[in-house]
């Protein structure tokens, strides 16, 4: 989609840099991190949940790759509301929807400096919300949140201060006019069926 797509809640500008800097030095500097590697020939999901024994490069730039593609894909101006049966699972869970809503702005809030906020699915196919430092996310074997991303928002200042400066919390509130449910709910599925 075009830079300008998720005006007025992330403007151009911000997408442009975003995209075309920062995600585009993650993959390059991947590419060169693994390149002569058997990870050239490997999905970068199971380079990601075997990255303990990868190195501090492949870590942060296949993680920076990684969930910035998760993120873009997971975000959309022509949102719906997410499927019948994602909303009950998530409903069954914790309790409401505004309940899981108020539990992902905390993890998003209250991570510390750079990182990411996530809805995922464990290894007992239950949802959870985390957040993880840096460009870390839960497939990592190093991560002590685990399983399948469903949903993620980019809470590194570069992602939202052109337009929300310190404002983190409003940037947030933002994010829920653009979430790409029919992707999340995609995810979902295939988590589900366990491939
Ligand atoms: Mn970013």
């Amino acid at each position: 989609y075009a830079y300008d797509a998720l005006e007025p809640y992330i403007d151009a500008r911000t997408m442009e840099i975003h995209y075309d800097k920062h995600h585009r030095a993650y993959f390059t500097n991947l590419v060169n991190a693994i390149k002569g590697t058997p990870m050239e020939s490997m999905e970068i999901e199971e380079i990601l949940k075997t990255v303990s024994t990868r190195g501090d490069a492949v870590r942060n730039k296949g993680g920076g790759y990684y969930n910035h593609m998760l993120f873009w894909n997971n975000l959309s101006k022509s949102s719906q509301g997410p499927s019948e049966q994602l909303k009950m699972a998530l409903e069954k869970t914790f309790g409401s929807f505004d309940k899981f809503k108020e539990l992902f702005n905390n993890a998003a809030k209250t991570r510390f400096g750079s990182g990411w906020a996530w809805l995922y699915l464990n290894s007992e196919k239950v949802l959870a919300v985390s957040s993880t430092p840096n460009q870390d996310n839960t497939l990592m074997d190093l991560s002590p949140v685990k399983g399948t991303p469903l949903l993620t928002l980019d809470v590194w200042e570069h992602a939202y201060y052109l337009k929300y400066q310190n404002k983190r919390a409003e940037y947030i509130d933002a994010f829920w006019s653009i979430i790409n449910w029919e992707e999340v709910d995609r995810r979902y599925q295939t988590a589900l069926s366990g491939i």
